[in-house]
């Protein structure tokens, strides 16, 4: 049953978080497609979580697959440093287009963690330029989530995250509860008020925290924090890595609250989750502050691989299938049918909480003693669904169809009812 290449692989392969001594084997998989993991047994899973947020497509669109096949065949790969390629700088230019307001300069890495790192160093060369070197600390928010690397993880949520395995390694951050009410805005004015002037940043998932849990915000909550910190001078970075792309209704969550922050993190759906890829994108005032004649003002960052041209021709291709507006429009159909299947749920015994927001519903449970034993209903039950702590969530692909929806939304009735 277990295929040979798995069974020679096992002992050789560190799983992202795992306790490798008591997880189950890996479920081998020999083929995707569209919204469908086809396992080597023979069994089927549609995937409720288009691998990890990406997949917003489907897997193996038609269009991508021909796009970077025909990259692969001429150049699959050149370094970024004193060379141009032509799916990098179209992509740049296309991201610049298709951004709200001047987020116009591009910096390309190859993973969300990295994006955040990037938005933090320009943050804190910004102020370096600016004569303000003292602003190096950062704002964030309880329930964030921004990466697994160092400084990704010191704006992440202190209790959720992963701070207090590495606490004394990771640097002190000041991380606040979103101005959800009067009670938690006062707060934050009053910690601006003190602290403002030592911060560098704020640091914000738009209307949705995605691996903290499934917690949606209001615009007018965005907006609050967003006034508050431009008015002490901070620099507004969006992490829009889960967010973007669809995944709320529109093609950036921050379209919805009409607010451009200084700089932006995009990765996850960036190439319709086929290849990795992200990127940084700052506004003109933000690039400026690094233009000089001394080179030692230039920005410090540049991975390997960045701007990968197998990527970029993907991240265009995935660009181009939003143009005729069918996946946007795809949303609130989908929202729809998650407000109205899991919706119900609301009030069973043991269900805290549902939450849809665009393409996203989330069930979050009292409490969950047996994960091991839902993820196993779940794969019996013939769909692939992962919790978040107590949060059972869907983020399917935008190309999902009402029976496949359908086909998840009942299994998540059904194991979270027996
Ligand atoms: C996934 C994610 C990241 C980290 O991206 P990686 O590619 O896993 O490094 C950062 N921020 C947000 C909002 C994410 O969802």
């Amino acid at each position: 049953m277990t295929p040979n290449w798995l069974e020679r692989g096992l002992p050789h392969v560190w799983r992202p978080y795992t306790q490798m001594a008591t997880a189950n084997a890996p479920l081998p998989v020999v083929r995707t497609e569209g919204c469908r993991i086809y396992l080597a047994d023979g069994r089927v899973l549609i995937d409720g979580l288009a691998s990890w947020w990406t997949a917003c497509h489907g897997y193996n669109h038609p269009v991508i697959r021909a796009e970077v096949v025909d990259q692969l065949s001429t150049l699959p790969h050149v370094m970024f440093g004193g060379l141009a390629h032509e799916p990098g700088y179209r992509l740049a230019a296309a991201l610049a287009a298709a951004l709200p307001g001047d987020l116009s300069h591009v910096f390309y890495s190859d993973s969300g963690s990295v994006a955040v790192e990037v938005a933090l160093k320009i943050a804190v060369q910004y102020w370096q330029s600016h004569g303000r070197p003292e602003r190096h600390r950062f704002l964030a928010f309880r329930g964030g989530y921004h990466g697994d690397t160092f400084l990704a993880m010191s704006v992440c949520d202190p209790e959720e995250g992963m701070h207090r395995r590495f606490s004394g390694t990771v640097p002190p951050q000041d991380i606040l509860h979103l101005p959800e009410d009067p009670e938690s805005t006062a707060a934050l004015a009053r910690h601006l008020e003190l602290h403002g002037h030592e911060l560098a940043a704020v640091i914000v998932e738009p209307l949705l925290q995605g691996a903290g849990g499934m917690r949606v915000h209001s615009v007018e909550c965005l907006r609050t924090l967003t006034e508050l910190c431009r008015a002490h001078g901070l620099l507004v970075i969006y992490d829009e890595i889960a967010t973007g792309f669809g995944r709320t209704g529109s093609m950036f969550a921050c379209q919805q609250a009409q607010l451009v922050p200084d700089l932006i993190c995009l990765s996850k759906a960036l190439t319709g989750g086929t290849l990795p890829m992200a990127a940084t994108v700052a506004t003109k005032a933000v690039f400026q502050a690094f233009w000089s004649e001394r080179s030692d003002q230039a920005l410090m960052h540049g991975p390997t691989f960045m701007g990968n041209p197998l990527a970029a021709r993907a991240a265009l291709a995935s660009l181009g299938l939003f143009e005729d507006g069918v996946r946007l429009g795809a949303v609130p159909q989908i929202a729809e049918q998650l407000r109205a299947e899991l919706g119900p749920l609301v009030g069973r015994p043991g269900i805290k909480a549902v939450r849809v927001l665009g393409a996203m519903g989330a069930v979050e449970l009292e409490r969950l003693d047996d994960l091991e034993g839902l993820r196993r209903s779940f794969v019996e039950a013939g769909v692939w669904i992962r919790p978040l702590g107590k949060v059972v969530y869907l983020m399917p692909s935008l190309t999902i169809t009402p029976e496949e929806l359908g086909t998840l939304t009942a299994a998540i009735r059904r194991v979270l009812t027996a």
